[in-house]
């Protein structure tokens, strides 16, 4: 590593990638490339002498950026948001800079710590209780998805009941979720051995806008003790993927408490809003679980990835995942008086991640990022009030955050047909280039979900978006 080469290649590469986001608007949002475009523009292999770095920038522009879905386009409203800011930019590529592998605090004791430090200091700022904090029997870790957080407390609490139960009642052990939890937990019940029917995912419905009902998981629960099984591990969400319904967490909580079980709750995109003194009542009765997880990668300018878990008891966190092998042992390790972050996490080795959440609290701070999330919120519900003000269209869920959900309404009331008219209003809208959404199933119903999150999104990106789908609704309900 030469250091005046990088200052010089580093450079250009900064400014490649500000005239990216200068120019970032002229990109079609949604990649209109085909499958296995890049083979057909690529060498098949790799070359034998060195190129030049300009060489390669002249391929990432003609071949590689056509291919690419612009997460930060400011017309972008797919799925979740994906934030990057400039200060997680510059913690991200201070982190590649120092590149050290922090598995245990001897590794590098500053990224322990500053990453036990940073997510206390989130913690706080969510008003998390206290026995979150790494100061009790708790602490943070930033894990690389909300996928791997729910994944390590299961493990942790998989773990914990079959301590008590002993290790042959695996095959017992139940977990709980409802029809709109994310298919992550789904993920992490096969990981971790639970039998595949012992995975209770709850009906939800309009009724109760699609959050999960005390009663059925009471019923649940009930039923399944009564046939000899063990309910052991909950799920529970605020701002749910498909439509950001939140569970009543202090109701839930107190069933997992009183079954003895484990209690999860993914916030993965709405704890950033959680920040907002008027949005911190949806994670009340957060005292009753046992982990926490938001993403600060999704929404709160944190670049990819971050994903924030606290756990109360981290104990059972590394009873679960904690290996000592002779070549990592050291004096710090043995005397147990450090974090050893190795063994609250799957992989061994680990980033500097917490560099870039550092960067954006201290860089942006607590009242510019509720401004931010305040601003995407208000910009969705502008959204929703066009929809609703179009009698073609309709909400056809609360709008709780910054996600709307909504639906072009079938000509003549022929709910036959609706479904397949608002598939085609997507392929339609995404094939334009101008905006990119994604869509859910709601009670079966197709449904169209426009969510505000990109940090570059402007009125006038939600009012372009609106024409244009008003546009093709027209186009599409005239070709009917
Ligand atoms: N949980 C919720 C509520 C989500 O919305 C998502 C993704 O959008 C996930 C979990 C999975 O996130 P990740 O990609 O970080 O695993």
């Amino acid at each position: 590593m030469d250091a005046e080469q990088l200052r010089e290649n580093a450079h250009k590469m900064v400014d490649f990638i500000a005239d990216y986001y200068k120019n970032i608007e002229n990109f079609p949002v949604l990649s209109q490339v085909q499958p296995g475009y890049l083979s057909k523009l690529l060498p098949d292999s790799a070359p034998n002498q060195p190129e030049s770095l300009q060489e390669v920038l002249n391929d990432v522009q003609s071949k590689i950026l056509p291919g690419v879905t612009h997460w930060q386009s400011p017309d972008y409203f797919a799925y979740f948001p994906s934030n990057s800011s400039i200060a997680g930019f510059l913690g991200e590529m201070l982190s590649a800079g120092i590149n050290m592998v922090g598995f245990s605090w001897i590794t590098s004791p500053a990224a322990t710590e500053l990453e036990m430090i940073v997510l206390d200091w989130l913690a706080k700022l969510l008003k998390l209780p206290d026995d979150f904090l790494s100061t009790g029997q708790g602490g943070g870790v930033i894990q690389g998805t909300a996928s791997e957080a729910v994944l390590v407390v299961l493990l942790a609490a998989r773990d914990k009941v079959l301590r008590r139960v002993g290790k042959d009642a695996i095959g017992k052990l139940v977990v709980y979720g409802s029809d709109q939890t994310h298919s992550a937990l789904q993920k992490a019940c096969q990981i971790g051995g639970i039998h595949p029917e012992n995975c209770r995912f709850l009906k939800t419905d309009a009724s109760s806008e699609y959050a999960l009902s005390p009663e059925s998981l009471n019923e649940a629960i009930s039923h399944d003790i009564a046939i000899g099984l063990i309910p052991f591990f909950l799920s529970a969400t605020v701002g749910t993927t498909s439509s950001t319904a939140v569970d009543p967490l202090l109701v839930l909580g107190k069933i997992t408490k009183s079954n003895g079980m484990w209690f999860h709750v993914d916030a993965a995109y709405a704890g950033s809003a959680c920040i907002c003194p008027e949005y911190r009542h949806y994670i009340d009765g957060i005292e009753e679980a046992d982990s926490f997880n938001m993403n600060a990668h999704k929404w709160f300018l944190t670049n990819f990835d971050c994903s924030a878990l606290w756990v109360k008891d981290r104990n059972a966190l590394i009873q679960s995942l904690s290996t000592n092998p002779e070549f990592l042992k050291n004096k710090a390790s043995e005397a147990n008086m450090v974090v050893d972050y190795k063994d609250w996490q799957i992989p061994l080795g680990r980033r500097f991640r917490s560099l870039k959440l550092w960067m954006v609290l201290r860089l942006y701070g607590l009242e510019n990022l509720q401004s931010y999330i305040r601003n995407h919120i208000e910009l969705a519900k502008h959204f929703e009030e066009l929809v609703s003000q179009d009698p073609r269209f309709q909400v056809v869920a609360p709008r709780k955050f910054s996600l709307v959900c909504f639906c072009l309404l079938p000509p003549h009331n022929n709910e036959d047909c609706a479904n397949k008219l608002n598939h085609d209003l997507l392929d339609a809208v995404n094939s334009t280039g101008k905006l990119f959404i994604s869509h859910t199933v709601l009670s079966g119903k197709y449904t169209l979900r426009f969510a505000v999150g990109a940090p570059l999104t402007e009125e006038r990106h939600v009012n372009a978006a609106w024409k244009v789908l008003q546009g093709e609704a027209s186009a599409l309900l005239q070709s009917l």
